[in-house]
């Protein structure tokens, strides 16, 4: 009621800028059919705060693509939502989820995962394919994505005709707008820059996009997590190493250069242990699954560990026995939780977000991190900001990267104006 009503008609005569007010426009729309179906135009316009010709231009639009569609089943029934207007049913809105479909894929250095997804990031087929793939090259990456793609999206009982794009996620430097990978575990044996998303939509016909995988969490949360409706928040995703992704005003904030929230390599003590990065005393390596090893080894004995897959396994036997109770090894844990905690409280007193996503496969120890992360982030976030920040461990599914990566398409389908849209708050 207090809000003014949010039509950029005006700004749209006054800036010229017509395509990025309909855009925004749309999304907003789009996004609130999603979020909120079944639901009504008159809804719509309440929660999108855009008028009503506005809105029916839309709607208009989007069942014409077949986007959206009447819900003929609840159109007149006795559960519509709100009092019905001038006598006449209640017609409400649904989002398609077969209007389109999408493909998306996760490179790690031992796993290649693909999923195909609606138009709703609903997955219907998987495929994980157990592959080293840093000892591959990007062309033999690319042939091998290119099979398991046309694979999984047989196995979804469609055709590669109707998939409108694949986002791939992978560790490393990459420059999603250019597609160019400029550093990954996966491609170090290759000459940087790669143009990975190129090399893909070449071999497939379809277009292709590629993004860091912490970015790819940020993603699938804003969409379909925790983000939802928050406009500034932060992931840390624990796992192999400590990655983080950073919604800002309604944006993933990715840097000046494409390289920022390297939360890993933020250094908590500089005479601290060596990183992988090179350097000392990072965040990364006090709490990274090879971190653990580290100081597990230090009291238990463990069996050689030289790649991913054994680490991984080693880990998951370090947490084992941990939650068997062995007081030694929950003291590690403990330890490495407080740092991450330190570190997480260090973001809050920098960034103020409204909630902290702790993610990853790490969170298979997360009972183990929880109490001591909680505590350090008590203890020294500013008072001023202690307690207003949401911290969240969110359990961890593989299906969490592959909807990110299909978030990735789903924007542009959607016709997300991030990036371009720092002034425009978002109403819900
Ligand atoms: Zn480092």
């Amino acid at each position: 009621m207090a809000h003014p009503k949010r039509d950029y008609g005006m700004d749209a005569m006054q800036t010229g800028d017509t395509e990025l007010i309909r855009a925004i426009n749309r999304f907003h729309v789009l996004d609130t059919i999603r979020r909120f179906e079944p639901i009504s135009r008159a809804e719509i316009g309440e929660r999108t705060q855009l008028s009503r010709t506005t809105v029916s231009a839309i709607i208009t639009a989007l069942l014409d693509e077949s986007v959206i569609y009447y819900d003929e089943g609840d159109a007149a029934g006795p559960q519509a939502k709100s009092s019905a207007t001038r006598g006449r049913p209640r017609v409400l809105l649904r989002m398609n989820p077969n209007a389109a479909y999408v493909v998306g894929a996760k490179l790690s250095m031992h796993q290649v995962s693909i999923t195909v997804t609606n138009l709703k990031a609903e997955p219907l087929s998987c495929l994980v394919l157990p592959v080293r793939t840093w000892r591959l090259g990007a062309a033999l990456i690319a042939d091998l994505l290119e099979d398991g793609i046309r694979a999984a999206v047989a196995k979804a009982g469609i055709t590669m005709a109707q998939i409108a794009g694949v986002g791939v996620g992978l560790p490393g430097f990459i420059d999603s707008v250019a597609g160019i990978s400029h550093w990954s575990p996966i491609l170090a044996t290759e000459p940087a820059p790669v143009p990975f998303a190129k090399m893909l939509s070449d071999r497939l016909g379809v277009s292709a996009v590629i993004e860091n995988d912490a970015n790819l969490v940020t993603l699938a949360e804003r969409w379909f997590g925790h983000g939802q409706g928050v406009d500034n928040f932060v992931i840390v995703t624990v796992e192999a190493g400590i990655g983080m992704g950073l919604f800002i005003n309604g944006d993933l904030y990715r840097g000046h250069h494409g390289m920022g929230t390297e939360f890993g390599h933020s250094k908590i003590d500089r005479h601290g242990p060596l990183c992988r990065c090179g350097q000392h005393g990072c965040i990364e390596a006090f709490t990274a699954d090879y971190a653990i090893l580290r100081e597990a080894r230090k009291i238990v004995d463990l069996p050689p560990t030289e790649d991913e897959p054994s680490i991984e396994a080693a880990v998951c036997e370090v947490t084992r026995m941990a939650r068997d109770g062995h007081e030694g090894l929950r003291a590690v844990f403990a330890a490495a939780g407080e740092i991450l905690g330190l570190g997480i409280a260090n973001l809050v007193n920098i960034i103020d977000p409204g909630k902290v996503i702790i993610s990853g496969a790490g969170m298979r120890a997360a009972d183990l991190l929880e109490p001591s992360v909680r505590a350090a982030v008590a203890a020294a976030s500013l008072r001023v900001l202690n307690g207003r920040c949401e911290i969240i461990f969110h359990d961890w599914t593989d299906e969490v990267w592959a909807r990110g990566a299909a978030s990735l398409v789903l924007q542009g389908l959607y016709r997300v104006p991030w990036s371009r849209n720092a002034r425009i708050e978002m109403a819900i």
